[in-house]
């Protein structure tokens, strides 16, 4: 945690539950990753948290941006965003949402199916195309493959179709899974573009650009890999598979900009045990899976719980077993029951805890409102 959210805390003591993001990590990292990968054009996924705090830092740390609906378009646009620095990345688009990102000057899209493409081509006429191809999500803890992207081949023919069509056959992107920890994974991937960058030129269509998607890490409970070592491994990559005439690259992160920047702070509604003999005490948190934690599901993301507000004051308490959940009558709340988290014995209700590397993926999916609990409220310092 950054002291100036411990400060803030401290001196503001906010109503719990709430995420608090320092604004000056996420220019931290946006530097951190231009300086590692300065040849890649930066598309913020603006779903990771759009909030218009974070949005606008970006903006003016002169980032591009990544939008998946016609909210988030109106967002970037609202902000002063011009078009040229925004792609649609979604492949699921309804004609209209398309049309009214088109109409708003936005002309790249990502499609994957025929009949995504044959949409571009009617409400977005002459707009630049890049397909999404399937690939590898192995080494993601937040796998994101199947649903979307199509094979080689059938890339291929898409964007010979696209050419067809009036559209402008831009390039490849594919996403390697968010919280992807293997360094490595981006390498099969730009191998199969650099096969389709090939293929593509044999019958005259040539690709610009090549989208490497999201995927770079926060720090969960987990080490990770620096980001300069990702970027070693890309664009070793690119180069490997390449040569020397690289293709515009664009990178699409989320998860790895917002991420650290945020803590949730939250308090104990409960502890308790369900038998005498239970080994393990259940903490029931006033955040769960439907106010802020979807990415519990599965114990996926394990963020790093503290109960001292980062200042090291339970370091050598007595810890035992807990079992975490949430504050809603549905028994899927439930965050971490396989994963063992130990928290201190003395752990009582109405203590805060804080859940770290929160600001990604958290504010965005808090439910409207189930059980009565409101959104996840959020404090953008
Ligand atoms: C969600 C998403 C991203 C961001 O992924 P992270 O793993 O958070 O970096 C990038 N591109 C697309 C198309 C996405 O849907």
């Amino acid at each position: 945690m950054t002291q100036k959210i411990f400060d803030f805390i401290r001196k503001e003591q906010p109503q719990t539950p709430c995420l608090v993001l320092d604004l000056d990590v996420v220019r931290e990292r946006y530097d951190a990753l231009t300086g590692a990968l300065p040849l890649a054009a930066v598309h913020y996924a603006v779903k990771a948290n759009p909030a218009p705090e974070v949005v606008s830092v970006l903006r003016d740390k002169g980032a591009k941006f990544d939008v998946a609906s016609p909210a988030e378009v109106d967002l970037c646009i609202g902000l002063g965003i011009t078009p040229d620095r925004i792609s649609y990345g979604n492949t699921i688009k309804k004609a209209r949402d398309i049309r009214h990102a088109f109409e708003r000057g936005i002309d790249l899209f990502v499609f994957d199916s025929e009949a995504e493409l044959i949409k571009i081509a009617q409400a977005a006429p002459g707009a630049r195309v890049i397909c999404r191809i399937l690939v590898s999500n192995k080494g993601a803890d937040w796998p994101l493959s199947r649903k979307f992207g199509c094979s080689k081949e059938m890339a291929f023919d898409l964007l010979c179709k696209a050419r067809e069509l009036g559209l402008v056959p831009t390039g490849v992107t594919f996403h390697v899974g968010s919280q992807q920890k293997n360094v490595e994974a981006w390498d099969s991937a730009v191998e199969l573009s650099a096969d389709l960058f090939r293929q593509l030129e044999a019958v005259g269509i040539e690709l610009s650009t090549i989208n490497l998607g999201g995927g770079l890490p926060a720090k969960y409970s987990e080490d990770v890999s620096e980001i300069g070592e990702y970027a070693f491994a890309v664009m070793s990559s690119m180069t490997r598979h390449f040569g020397n005439f690289l293709p515009h690259m664009m990178i699409e992160p989320g998860r790895f900009l917002v991420g650290d920047a945020g803590i949730i702070h939250a308090e104990i509604v409960l502890v308790s045990k369900k038998a005498y003999d239970d080994d393990a005490r259940w903490v029931y948190l006033d955040i769960g899976r439907f106010n802020g934690l979807a990415e519990t599901e599965g114990e996926a993301i394990k963020y790093p719980i503290g109960t001292d507000l980062g200042s090291g004051a339970n370091d050598n308490v007595p810890k035992g077993p807990v079992i975490l959940a949430g504050p809603s009558c549905d028994s899927v709340d439930i965050l971490y029951q396989e994963t063992k988290y130990q928290l201190p014995l003395s752990l009582k209700e109405g203590d805060t805890v804080q859940l770290h590397a929160a600001g990604a993926y958290t504010t965005a999916y808090s439910s409207a409102g189930f059980n009565g609990i409101a959104p996840l409220a959020a404090h953008y310092i």
